[in-house]
């Protein structure tokens, strides 16, 4: 059956900070927290002592969808963390970084969810993210406090 691509997925991993059952309602799906749920299978990488990579990168990576966060180094973080696994099964599902205020990313998630947000192709001809299933499919990250945020690809697999 459908795997990776074009896989439908019910749910969001939101940062420890967050309000992950605003942010799943927004986004029409169920909101998990890193602070509540745990990741199943023990992290591997270099950086076990950042809860950002053994909790809540690894519980996006095991859940296969995309993250919401307020850290903007988590894309950073992400790119480190895939360059860390065995490349068949290093891919993440696209981060989506959010404004600190609550209402605001609230706001900013909405936007982009009804299209306002128009994402920019980082290299000419590259596939711009115009849905969450997109950003998880490209596993791209995005930066919402932008107008028009640049696609960052995060994948280390090709
Ligand atoms: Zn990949």
């Amino acid at each position: 059956m459908a795997q990776g691509k074009h896989a439908r997925r019910e749910r969001v991993v939101c940062d420890k900070h967050l309000d992950a059952e605003a942010i799943g309602g927004v986004l029409g799906r169920i909101g998990r927290s890193a602070q509540d749920f745990k990741p199943s299978r023990p992290y591997r990488g270099e950086f076990s002592h950042d809860e950002d990579f053994s909790d809540v990168l690894q519980l996006a990576w095991e859940y296969e969808v995309v993250l919401v966060t307020a850290d903007s180094k988590m894309i950073e973080k992400a790119l480190r963390f895939e360059k860390q696994m065995p490349r068949a099964e290093s891919c993440l599902r696209g981060v989506l970084v959010v404004p600190r205020d609550k209402s605001e990313q609230l706001k900013s998630l909405h936007r982009f969810a009804s299209g306002e947000i128009v994402a920019v192709a980082s290299r000419k001809g590259d596939a711009v993210p115009k849905s969450l299933y997109d950003v998880e499919d490209y596993n791209v990250a995005l930066d919402l406090r932008r107008e028009s945020p640049l696609v960052v690809h995060l994948c280390e697999c090709d």
